[in-house]
């Protein structure tokens, strides 16, 4: 087989930007990862390294509304993706986990020590605990196996091949998707929330450079964190958007929706030590070549979750 490094979630916002014919990119209709017969299938082909994106992810109102599919999906893909791996021989794997993992009462700016000293923020508990446990299974595989496992921690991603779902998404391609709307009807901007919470944002092609680099060089069994440590609030974010994508009408912010944690501050340390020079996409240039790729592709773009 040509391809020798399978990709889970090879279509989703991160998967999608790794490119080349090293990589081979199943969909969940040809192998459903929540189903362990079909994983160990898929992983039986015989892959050098595995990275795993698959996960199933939403903004804070899809990790309210769904956290029973949240937790179920996220860790029975993560216990046959890693189990899989392993069973199959695969030597390097690289797993996904989240910001939004860490506690909700833990000192800041947040480390890779940090993730299991704390419950997570009850919005998204249900996705924190499924995604912790996978890096207890590759903790406990270094350990035992002594497998070259390793899991990343990104902050807020977003980019082109995002899903645009406006009730379940993240902030980024909802307010994205909303704006147009709104502009296109004439009608207002509804923002959920103060506008007051601070994110830290990175762009999903930095994304996909920095886990390559990772499958390749890093071996430490603790995660590492990849963000840009840069906070910016919802207000500052949608006057982005807003400027962006030309809208001149109303901006309401609707109290009646949630905050969700007020700010997650990461600290990029470790990524740094090793990649001293790296340059991170500007928000604001990442926004225009998302918000340029959205206006260019309405009618294709994922909206629903
Ligand atoms: P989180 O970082 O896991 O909380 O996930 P989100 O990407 O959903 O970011 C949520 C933050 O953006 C909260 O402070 C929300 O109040 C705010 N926000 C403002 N408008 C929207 C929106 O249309 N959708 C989402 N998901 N969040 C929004």
């Amino acid at each position: 087989m040509g391809s020798k490094i399978l990709v889970t979630g090879g279509n989703g916002l991160v998967g999608s930007e790794f490119i080349g014919d090293q990589y081979y990119k199943p969909t969940s209709k040809d192998y459903n990862l929540i189903n362990r017969d079909d994983t160990y299938r898929l992983m039986l082909k015989g892959f050098d390294s595995v990275i795993h994106c698959a996960a199933k992810v939403g903004g804070v109102g899809g990790n309210m509304n769904y956290k029973g599919e949240f937790f179920y999906d996220n860790i029975m893909m993560n216990t046959n993706v890693i189990e899989g791996a392993r069973l199959s021989k695969v030597k390097n794997l690289v797993s996904f986990l989240s910001t939004c993992v860490f506690p909700d009462q833990v000192g800041y700016p947040l480390t890779e020590k940090k993730i299991h000293l704390g419950p997570p923020h009850f919005s998204n508990d249900a996705y924190a605990y499924a995604k912790r446990m996978a890096d207890i299974q590759i903790r406990a595989y270094k350990e035992q196996y002594g497998l070259n496992y390793k899991s990343v921690i990104p902050c807020n991603i977003y980019g082109p091949n995002d899903n645009y779902d406006i009730k379940n998404g993240h902030v980024l391609p909802s307010l994205i998707h909303k704006c147009y709307i709104a502009r296109e009807n004439n009608t207002p901007l509804n923002i959920w929330g103060s506008g007051k919470p601070l994110r830290e944002f990175i762009f999903s092609k930095d994304v996909a450079k920095l886990t390559e680099w990772v499958l390749h060089n890093y071996n430490e069994s603790e995660p590492i964190i990849l963000s840009t440590s840069e906070e910016i609030s919802i207000r500052e974010i949608v006057d982005m958007v807003v400027e962006l994508m030309n809208f001149k009408g109303e901006i309401i912010f609707d109290s009646s929706k949630p905050d969700g944690q007020f700010r997650k501050p990461s600290d990029n340390s470790k990524i740094k030590h090793y990649l001293p020079d790296f340059k991170f996409t500007p928000i604001y240039e990442g926004l225009k070549e998302t918000i340029e790729y959205f206006e260019n592709h309405y009618n294709v773009v994922r909206k629903d979750g």
